[in-house]
C-alpha cells in the first residue's frame, strides 16, 4: 500500500485506510500527497 507525504514537512506518513482523516503526525498539516514511484506531478519545487 502506498503511503503519503506530507506537504509541509515531508515526513512519510503510513496511512490507516480505515481513518477517515489524513493528517500528519508530524506538524499536523492536511495535505498530504500520494506517495508514487513514477508520477513526477507533485515534485515540490524548492
Ligand atoms: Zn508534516
Amino acid at each position: 500500500m502506498p503511503g503519503y507525504v506530507c506537504a509541509k514537512c515531508k515526513e512519510e506518513i503510513e496511512v490507516n485506510p480505515v481513518e477517515d482523516k489524513v493528517i500528519c503526525p508530524k506538524c499536523s498539516h492536511r495535505v498530504l500527497f500520494k506517495q508514487r514511484s513514477d508520477d513526477p506531478d507533485h515534485v515540490p519545487a524548492e
